[in-house]
């Protein structure tokens, strides 16, 4: 099938970590707000197949689409901001491109041809950027190469750019994000490195459309035009992309220097109208005027990369804004708290979440959490891991199940409360296995997930291997803890909840992959309702801590 779709690439340079994600997030915004139809796809340069095995502390959050890919942390900010779900098609690693090659060729369907990265490696890389534009169901489709270039893992991608840029009715454009870093000592801030760095592309056969300056300080006078210059680029086509308070602020400030204008005239696209971006001005308006402060504490195991929790932190940030409450989020680390403890550092939180999280490390401290909590009721929110840790707590502490635990921790536990899910039972390999993507779950009335959601039939996005034992159900009820959503065609506890509590609400499933800038998650806007009410702080307005992009 052939596709009028045009693509856009955002590679980038000079250094990792500059938020091509949020650039690429935000044009899209911006092209979406004229009346185009976009979406984004990531391509991870490494080997793994799917980031779904990988350490949060290596690249942050695996986020889960809603047909069960694992995939970057990029794709929850392409789906917060343009509120359109992303798929499996949207991210593709080298892994992915390999395994796909190989099995072809274990197949015998290259004929005994000698396979290698050209053509067949970049032929698979092509295809996959097409196969979005090729829905039909897009005008504009950015492709995000992940890595910097100059990376060996990146050159089959940029040779694959640049193979696409010289096919015939293949029309597509390269957003070269850089860095000009600020020396302090003489005040400057120096383009040399964006120099070296379009060279780079260029040696490679790519010559950037357009080019983003990431920049501390506003670019003084006559950089964008030497940089123009140097760069075979022209002056209205280099961009400033200056670090923003908050990562929300950057499709203004990419408005603000027409980046938008500058993409479709070289797509030679018309500009429709001017963008409708009043949803997304009201968010930036109530979260820069917060009424009111309250204090979550995440509690987690990763928190010394916060990019680990980055779409519960986001999500956060929706429901809070939402209210106009700017929620502090105090970060704790599972392993740092014990009985002794709990008290003195959980005291000042207004709300508790309990993150989710893999194995043994930290879950004792996640318990503590949950206990106290539940005693104290402070509003509490329990996500996957979370919620099995509610269940343990309650079996533990109230049902006098004692060294109750899930088996995944604790295998021989008396009280296997949290268990390994049947259809898991004879699974061996790790990658892509576990329960992934969305399920429906049935709500029951007048709990707080049905007052939350306002409907007794919702979906949401799974990622576990284990469950809760409903051997123990009955018992629970009894004694207080409700399940209060359950999957209509297993019986699989998705929800509980104590009702004799302010708010505490354990959710096996992940809310925060579904909360968006212009759609907040509802569950979070009622837990984060739940925290205010709870909290004796007068209104304060708050100082917000700058984000940058
Ligand atoms: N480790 C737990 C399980 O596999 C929880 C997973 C999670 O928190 N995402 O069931």
């Amino acid at each position: 099938m052939s596709s009028s779709a045009k693509y856009i690439f955002v590679t980038g340079g000079v250094t990792s970590s500059l938020g091509k994600g949020i650039i690429a997030a935000s044009l899209a915004k911006l092209l979406q707000a004229r009346g185009y139809s976009v979406t984004i796809q990531k391509l991870d340069p490494y080997i793994n197949v799917d980031p779904g095995t990988l350490n949060p502390y290596e690249h942050g959050e695996c986020f889960v689409t809603e047909d069960g890919a694992e995939t970057d942390l990029d794709l929850g900010h392409y789906e917060r901001f343009l509120n359109v779900p992303t798929s499996q098609a949207n991210s593709v690693t080298t892994g992915r491109i390999y395994q796909y090659v190989i099995n072809k060729e274990r197949e015998g369907a290259y004929l005994g041809k000698t396979v290698q990265v050209i053509p067949h490696i970049t032929d698979e890389i092509k295809r996959r950027i097409k196969l979005l534009g090729n829905t039909g169901q897009y005008d504009i489709v950015i492709t995000e190469i992940g890595g910097t270039v100059g990376d060996i893992e990146s050159l089959p991608y940029i040779e694959a750019v640049r193979q696409l840029k010289w096919e015939p009715n293949f029309d597509c454009i390269v957003l070269h994000l850089t860095l000009v870093p600020y020396l302090a000592t003489s005040g400057e801030l120096k383009t040399k490195p964006t120099q070296h760095s379009v060279k780079q592309l260029q040696e490679s056969g790519v010559q950037p459309d357009i080019l983003a300056l990431r920049t501390e300080h506003p670019l003084p006078e006559g950089v964008k035009e030497k940089v123009a210059l140097f760069c075979n680029i022209a002056p209205k086509a280099v961009i400033q992309a200056l670090d923003a308070e908050t990562i929300y602020d950057v499709p203004m400030l990419m408005l603000e220097e027409e980046l938008d204008k500058v993409v479709l005239d070289k797509l030679n696209m018309e500009y429709k109208k001017e963008p409708e971006l009043t949803d997304w001005k009201e968010f930036l308006y109530k979260l820069k005027h917060p009424k009111h402060k309250v204090k979550i504490g995440l509690i987690g195991k990763y928190i010394e990369l916060k990019d680990s929790y980055k779409s519960i932190a986001e999500s956060i940030i929706h429901a809070g804004t939402k209210n106009q409450i700017q929620v502090e989020l105090v970060w704790i680390h599972s392993e740092d708290l014990d009985k002794e403890n709990v008290s003195l550092l959980l005291s000042p939180l207004n709300g508790i979440l309990v993150a989710p999280g893999f194995g043994e490390r930290g879950i004792e401290g996640k318990i503590q959490a949950v206990k106290f909590a539940r005693e104290n009721k402070i509003p509490f929110l329990g996500i996957c891991l979370g919620m099995q840790c509610a269940v343990i707590e309650f079996g533990r502490n109230v049902l006098g199940f004692t060294d109750a635990h899930s088996t995944e921790m604790y295998p021989e536990t008396p009280y296997p409360v949290i268990y390994l899910m049947e259809e898991q039972r004879n699974i061996n390999n790790k990658g892509g296995t576990m329960r992934l993507g969305a399920y429906s779950c049935n709500v029951s009335e007048n709990s707080n997930a049905h007052i939350a959601y306002n409907q007794t039939k919702i979906s949401e996005r799974h990622r576990h291997r284990y469950e809760f034992n409903n051997k123990y159900l009955s018992e629970y009820e009894k004694n207080g803890m409700k399940a209060t959503g359950i999957n209509p065609e297993n019986n699989l506890v998705e929800i509980v909840e104590i009702p004799n509590h302010p708010w505490f609400v354990g959710v096996q499933f992940h809310p925060e992959y579904k909360s968006t800038v212009t759609s907040p998650h509802l569950l979070f806007i009622s837990f984060v309702k739940a925290v205010a009410e709870n909290t004796s702080t007068p209104a304060e307005t708050a100082t917000k801590k700058s984000q940058t992009i």
